[in-house]
């Protein structure tokens, strides 16, 4: 017997290639499925009669610890004077306690929308994994490798000992692991950028970076080195073959994303961060589609986001900036996002049929991706590796009111001196 095998009765689940099935479902911990003839010996049998089963949401690019910083902090600004007039000074009051707290509150925001996994870059990773692990959910977290403040302790190479020491103590079946941040090419000098990637080398982890988000971003680059972003990182010979994850990538050519393509790294579209800092472009997923790069979805930190880690709003917002930016309504569709923004789950989210944005159900159950996607459903149980983190529309794994209590005092504090 499976010991975290559930049985769903009369239910709706969604599978990997978007088929709809209905009927009686064994979801077993290892994130398989199959058709239950009603006689297995499993953990727990769900009436499954308002539930729509489909794998978890997967969100590639976060600053999980920024819920410190979310909401309306510094709204109405451009992503230069964002950075340099409110997250950078917020930033030298951050430290391990104060991370845990924001990251406590990310990741029960995550739990609520159906979200299993994070890519996470920040500071002080060593404070972010234990919470993610605890909390029951799937993480990368990358520490950084960076010039970008607050720089103490990266000046005296204390940030990278602790970066290191993770990199060197995981376990690699663990849910939650480690990898290396060098946060973009305007924060980071050159030796930093190889200093990052030679740490991943050596530990066999991912490299995070923000490439090319802005117009400025490219016009500094090209005007200092000559080259484009990409094209820069290619010549110092940054990019680990399948291991570096790009966030943004908008303002690329189609050279740099043949690049990206031969050394196999991901990118991940951000579309509400682009928006809201008004950086007057996205990626272009049909020309990253013909390059053949491996594009996920991200909400970025909750500040740059609008205003959250919803994976469902995010999808919805890909949408409609590809459809928008290329008019063309085909430029990607409800259940292509969705496949977007669950590639690589192991793990089951179960959303309320009775809840009235996910009606009609269309014939035969058609509608169940485009409600969803389009508007949003509540999340009633959440499953990763066999275990239960929400249940019944309630979160098992963390106290969602106490991290709210909490959130709200740190907050006070973490704002102190900061226009
Ligand atoms: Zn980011």
């Amino acid at each position: 017997m499976d010991e975290g095998a559930v049985r769903y009765t009369q239910a709706v689940l969604i599978d990997d290639s978007q088929t709809i099935h209905k009927g009686d479902f064994i979801l077993q911990s290892g994130g398989e499925w199959r058709f239950s003839r009603g006689d297995e010996d499993v953990f727990e049998t769900i009436d499954g009669k308002n539930r729509l089963i489909t794998r978890s949401l997967q969100n590639w690019h976060t600053h999980l610890a920024m819920q410190l910083n979310a909401r309306d902090f510094s709204d109405g600004l451009h992503l230069d004077e964002w950075l340099q007039k409110s997250i950078f000074p917020t930033e030298k009051n951050l430290d391990p306690q104060m991370c845990s707290i924001g990251v406590k509150a990310a990741a029960a925001e995550m739990i609520r929308n159906g979200c299993s996994f994070a890519n996470d870059m920040y500071h002080f990773p060593e404070a972010i994994g234990p919470i993610l692990e605890k909390a029951g959910l799937r993480g990368i977290v990358s520490g950084p490798i960076t010039n970008w403040p607050p720089s103490d302790d990266a000046e005296t190479g204390e940030a990278k000992r602790r970066l290191e020491n993770l990199l060197n103590n995981q376990e690699k079946d663990s849910k939650v692991t480690y990898g290396v941040a060098s946060h973009s090419v305007y924060t980071c000098s050159e030796e930093t950028l190889l200093s990052g990637k030679e740490l991943a080398q050596k530990y066999d982890s991912p490299l995070h970076i923000h490439v090319s988000e802005t117009r400025k971003e490219v016009a500094d680059c090209y005007k200092k080195h000559g080259l484009y972003p990409i094209e820069y990182l290619d010549k110092i010979d940054y990019f680990i073959e399948n291991k570096v994850r790009c966030a943004h990538g908008s303002w690329v050519k189609k050279n740099e994303m043949r690049m990206l393509k031969k050394h196999l790294a991901k990118v991940i579209h951000c579309p509400s961060s682009n928006m809201k800092l008004a950086c007057g472009g996205t990626l272009s997923l049909a020309a990253y589609n013909e390059a053949g790069v491996d594009v996920r979805i991200g909400t970025d930190g909750s500040a740059s986001n609008g205003n959250g880690l919803n994976m469902l709003h995010e999808a919805r917002t890909a949408i409609l900036v590809q459809r928008h930016d290329h008019w063309n309504a085909a430029a990607l569709t409800a259940k292509d996002a969705f496949k977007m923004a669950t590639k690589g789950s192991l793990d089951w989210a179960a959303w309320n049929l009775d809840d009235i944005r996910m009606q009609p159900v269309g014939r035969s159950n058609n509608r169940h991706i485009s409600n969803l996607i389009y508007n949003g459903a509540e999340c009633l149980d959440l499953m990763v590796d066999g275990v239960f983190l929400r249940k019944n529309g309630e979160t098992c794994s963390m106290d969602e009111k106490s991290i709210i209590q909490e959130l709200n005092s740190a907050v006070n504090v973490y704002y102190d001196g900061v226009e």
